[in-house]
């Protein structure tokens, strides 16, 4: 048997690296987490299993950072939206390759890795961002 990979963020964004969405999934009560957790919100377990998830969805509200912080100063403005992944789970991130006037409720987007614009303040920042 492999070792199992700690249920943080860090391993949560070295997944990433890697190219691939990891969510941690309760074996208790089988709720899905995304980002992992190491406590399950749900059932207080700390059992779970890493499962792969889909990196597309739809887009479910977004706003436009005008003022950023120092950090993203460069980057604005930007979009930063909610997207609905395809297994229903929920995550922010920030939205890239597309004009604002374009950025539409409901329309498909996929979850980027590795091309994304962001500063190397890992793990400060998500290494992952949406497009279209
Ligand atoms: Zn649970």
């Amino acid at each position: 048997m492999s070792t199992v990979e700690p249920f943080t963020i860090e391993q949560f964004y070295k997944f990433l690296q890697q190219g691939k969405l990891m969510a941690s999934k309760c074996q208790k009560c089988g709720k899905i987490h995304l980002p992992p957790r190491p406590l399950c919100d749900n059932c207080y377990s700390q059992q779970f299993s890493w499962i792969q998830v889909s990196g597309k969805g739809k887009l479910v509200t977004y706003t436009i950072i005008n003022v950023a912080p120092a950090q993203f100063q460069a980057l604005a403005p930007y979009a930063v939206g909610i997207v609905e992944l395809e297994n229903g789970q929920k995550i922010p991130g920030m939205i890239q390759d597309i004009a604002r006037e374009q950025l539409k409720i409901g329309m498909a987007l996929t979850l980027d890795f590795g091309t994304c614009s962001a500063p190397q303040q890992w793990p400060a920042w998500p290494r992952y961002c949406f497009k279209p």
